[in-house]
């Protein structure tokens, strides 16, 4: 079984980098920060506080997220398929709300214990790609290829407002790029596991390149596993 770690920071195409990865690999595309998203949702069904570590723990445990390659009607643009308890969550994750959100439910110690064992479990099943923050050390230590895919500031910025524009989505650059440095800040400064580089790992800079640059790139060492 062959797994492959992708992390870095927002914006740097690691979602859309690591899909055409699987489908070329033939292998299932794991999106971790779309189960700290869906914790962010489960959380606000709730009524329950950002800010209550416990009780979203025992919520996000309980709760059955399935990810999967979208089939048929999901086909609609999403890159992945998030079922929480049977229902389609895969665009209510994707809200400035959620975004946010999540950023607050991820500093949690029990919150992140009961995804990662979620996200091993997906993985002893089947070859994956998985992307995120903690993965190359954290997730999948063992994992054959590990990857730290980033790319500049104002690059990560002009794609993020690039893929809003298409979708509809209001909002202006300069947003754009204050989002993305409070979302390093908040990836880079929590205190339980934070967005790190592990030594060994590949370091992909994509700043400039293609996003078919960068997919050849890892289909080319991930054959070869
Ligand atoms: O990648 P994405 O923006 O969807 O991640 C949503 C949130 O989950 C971010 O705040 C990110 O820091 C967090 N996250 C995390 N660990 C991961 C993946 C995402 O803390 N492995």
């Amino acid at each position: 079984m062959v797994q492959i770690a992708i992390d870095g920071p927002v914006g740097a195409g690691k979602g859309t980098v690591a899909r055409l990865v699987a489908e070329r690999l033939g292998i299932l595309y794991v999106d971790t920060g779309a189960m700290y998203r869906a914790a962010a949702l489960i959380a606000k069904r709730a009524g329950v506080s950002g800010e209550d570590e416990v009780r979203i723990a025992k919520l996000v445990d309980q709760a059955k997220i399935e990810l999967r390659q979208p089939q048929g009607e999901e086909r609609d643009g999403r890159l992945i398929t998030v079922i929480v308890d049977n229902e389609d969550v895969s665009w209510k994750i994707r809200t400035e709300e959620m975004s946010q959100g999540s950023a607050v439910v991820s500093k949690h110690p029990q919150v992140r214990a009961v995804l990662v064992q979620k996200q091993q479990t997906m993985a002893k099943k089947q070859s994956v790609i998985m992307e995120g923050r903690d993965i190359a050390y954290r997730v999948l230590p063992e994992a054959n290829l590990k990857i730290y895919l980033t790319a500049d500031e104002q690059e990560r910025a002009r794609r993020r407002f690039k893929q809003m524009q298409e979708r509809g989505i209001e909002s202006t650059f300069e947003k754009v790029l204050l989002d993305i440095k409070w979302r390093d800040a908040q990836d880079f400064g929590r205190k339980t596991d934070p967005l790190k580089m592990v030594k060994g790992a590949w370091l992909l800079d994509t700043t400039g390149m293609t996003i078919e640059g960068v997919v050849d790139k890892i289909v080319r060492r991930g054959k070869n596993l």
